[in-house]
């Protein structure tokens, strides 16, 4: 993608104004990290949102709000005992991308390897976008289908909002990689809320390995009601393949990257119920 020219306005309003101005020629800037991934030679307008106050982590209510232009190295060091957003932020490529690296820049145009798209998936986290004032929307329908979708308009994502995880809720993530700065062969996240000994509820939601992350809800469906053990896990796994047509990938067939998914459901599973287990206790 080719930038000709840089414009820095003073408040959302301006940002959006201006990105309405220039339609296809404008395009919102916050990290920059995705601009190689992009397509086309036309000359674009780049609306830098990075000063515009959309950075921050604060918790209001039931809910952790971040700011879209909140680098992912901040809520990587972020902590408080009702958050988990800290885990995958640290599995996303280095250092250096993730100082500049925005939550919004993530989910507002979904790559394939995106991770945060799963995690919020599974957390059932809120979307806030700013369309002349300030609407909300469920990661269930922001996610079904690219969300650049929404922001063709002029429109720009806000903010991201984490339910504070309560007392019985665990959470779990995996990302599998070939080393620690690489893309995704797979990302698997789960919520498991326990009671009483049993899974009342759970989401879970996969990527990288399938064309756009999405929950598995017959893994989901296969887990409520029953103890978190091992053999519930497993058995919840081998299901993912009546809601995922796995990929092949680089180096791996279909079949060897649906038997990875598989231990990675069951490992972000078993994460999430010793997460539960250990709060409850
Ligand atoms: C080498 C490398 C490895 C990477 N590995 C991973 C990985 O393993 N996992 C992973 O999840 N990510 C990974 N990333 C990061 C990811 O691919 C994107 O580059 C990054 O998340 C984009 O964030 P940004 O803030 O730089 O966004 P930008 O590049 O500034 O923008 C990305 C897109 O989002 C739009 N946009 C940005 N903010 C908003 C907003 N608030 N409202 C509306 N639209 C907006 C922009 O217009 C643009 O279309 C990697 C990046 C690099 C360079």
């Amino acid at each position: 993608m080719k930038l000709c020219e840089f414009i820095r306005p003073a408040s959302l309003a301006q940002a959006r104004a201006a990105l309405r101005k220039l339609g296809p020629k404008g395009m919102p800037l916050a990290g920059g990290t995705a601009l190689h991934f992009m397509p086309g030679k036309a000359p674009v307008s780049a609306v830098d949102i990075t000063g515009l106050g959309l950075s921050y982590i604060r918790q209001k209510g039931a809910f952790f709000e971040i700011g879209a232009a909140t680098p992912l190295s901040d809520i990587q060091r972020h902590r408080g005992p009702r958050w988990a957003m800290h885990e995958i932020c640290r599995r996303i490529s280095t250092h250096q991308i993730r100082n500049v690296s925005t939550i919004g820049g993530n989910i507002a145009r979904v790559f394939p390897w995106a991770d945060l798209p799963v995690v919020l998936l599974a957390m059932n986290a809120r979307l806030v976008i700013y369309s002349g004032k300030m609407k909300e929307m469920g990661a269930d329908e922001y996610f079904s289908s690219q969300p650049a979708r929404l922001f063709r308009g002029g429109d720009l994502l806000a903010a991201v909002k984490i339910p504070v995880l309560k007392a019985h809720h665990g959470f779990g993530s995996v990302k599998a990689a070939r080393n620690a700065a690489a893309f995704s062969m797979v990302t698997i996240a789960a919520l498991l809320e326990l009671k009483d000994g049993k899974i009342a509820d759970a989401r879970v939601a996969a990527g990288s390995a399938i064309p756009f992350p999405k929950r598995l809800p017959s893994v989901e469906a296969a887990l409520i009601g029953k103890e978190p053990s091992a053999e519930v896990f497993r058995a919840a796994a081998a299901l993912a393949g009546a809601d995922a047509k796995w990929c092949k990938q680089e180096g791996m067939s279909a079949e060897y990257v649906a038997n990875l998914a598989e231990v990675s459901i069951v490992d972000a599973l078993e994460r999430a119920a010793e997460f539960a287990r250990g709060r409850t206790a």
